[in-house]
């Protein structure tokens, strides 16, 4: 049984030695090993570190991009080089501690296809990362039409069926646990701690991490689209009661209104029908949009048959 573990790398290179003398400890011996690094066009000298330990290593094979394309991105890169009947993924700043290794493979080998690695303390994490990401794993469940799961980030294995569905898709979102939780596959979850990062700074700035979550929304949920079809009915129906109160009053209160009131009224009533125009808008292109995303429609896990 070959494992292979993939790592993204950009600008790692005072956590490389650490890293990989960690994970050769950790691997238990029945398994061979394959470690795939995938250089996302790192400015340090990452790369020429890389290439050096492939020369005396056999384990390491290294995927260099031709440059900085994102955590997600190098991700699938290297999914697409590994050979392995299991696939682990994991950050080269030993935030995700190897030692839960040893744990996913007996996940793995009891029948999950996929184990993730789930964070429960994240301490060492800035506050605002802590706030961020709990109210983005609450919206992201509260939104999307797949479950996915909260607290869960790239540490998991994945059995070599499901990594064959992702190197299939005929378009790669770039938010990989989104897809893999759309693909389904019996799954199971190992809690670990998130530790400090080893060296060096988050590769993750404020706006590559805005823009994988918007990704992740994006990609999974259609509410937005829906948010023209709530305000337009929220404003008809202010419209209307306002309607009705002011021809009541006239009516029966000789009360009279000047222009500009019924026109505050009439307002509401037609912003209301435009909200509710570009809701109707707003589903045509979400059919275009999932169209075009060409997720697969189903995945067939096994076939059961009687034997002829
Ligand atoms: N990374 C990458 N490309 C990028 C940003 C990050 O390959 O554009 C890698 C990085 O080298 C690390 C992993 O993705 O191995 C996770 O990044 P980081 O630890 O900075 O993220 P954080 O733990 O702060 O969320
Ligand atoms: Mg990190």
């Amino acid at each position: 049984m070959l494992l292979s573990i993939v790592i993204p790398i950009h600008n790692e290179a005072d956590n490389l030695r650490q890293l990989i003398e960690e994970l050769r400890r950790q691997v238990p011996s029945d398994l061979d090993l394959e470690i795939v690094f995938v250089d996302d066009g790192s400015t340090d000298n990452s790369r020429d570190i890389l290439i050096e330990l492939a020369k005396n290593i056999p384990e390491i094979k290294v995927v260099a991009l031709s440059r900085n394309f994102g955590h997600q991105a190098a991700i699938y890169a290297g999914l697409e080089m590994a050979r392995g009947n299991a696939v682990i993924t994991m950050d080269a700043d030993l935030q995700d501690p190897p030692e839960c290794i040893p744990k996913f493979i007996e996940a793995w080998k009891a029948g999950n296809k996929v184990v993730y690695g789930r964070r429960i303390k994240r301490e060492n994490d800035s506050w605002f990362k802590r706030i961020s990401a709990r109210a983005y794993y609450r919206l992201l469940t509260v939104s999307s039409n797949v479950s996915i799961p909260e607290n869960v980030g790239d540490f998991r294995l994945i059995d070599r069926q499901v990594v064959d569905c992702l190197n299939q898709l005929p378009r790669k979102e770039p938010f990989v646990r989104g897809m893999i939780a759309y693909l389904g596959f019996g799954q199971s979850f190992i809690d670990y701690d998130r530790p400090k990062r080893q060296h060096g700074e988050t590769k993750y700035s404020v706006s590559k991490m805005f823009s994988l979550a918007l990704d992740g929304l994006l990609s999974y949920s259609m509410m937005p689209l829906k948010i023209g079809l709530l305000l337009g009915i929220l404003s008809i129906g202010t419209g209307m009661f306002f309607l009705f109160y002011i021809i009541w009053d006239t009516l029966f209160n000789n009360e009279v209104y000047p222009l500009y009131k019924w026109l505050v009224v009439v307002l509401f009533m037609f912003t209301g029908l435009l909200f509710i125009l570009i809701w109707i808008l707003a589903e045509y292109v979400s059919r275009t949009y999932r169209q075009n995303q060409q997720k697969p429609l189903y995945v067939i896990e096994k076939t059961f048959e009687a034997e002829p």
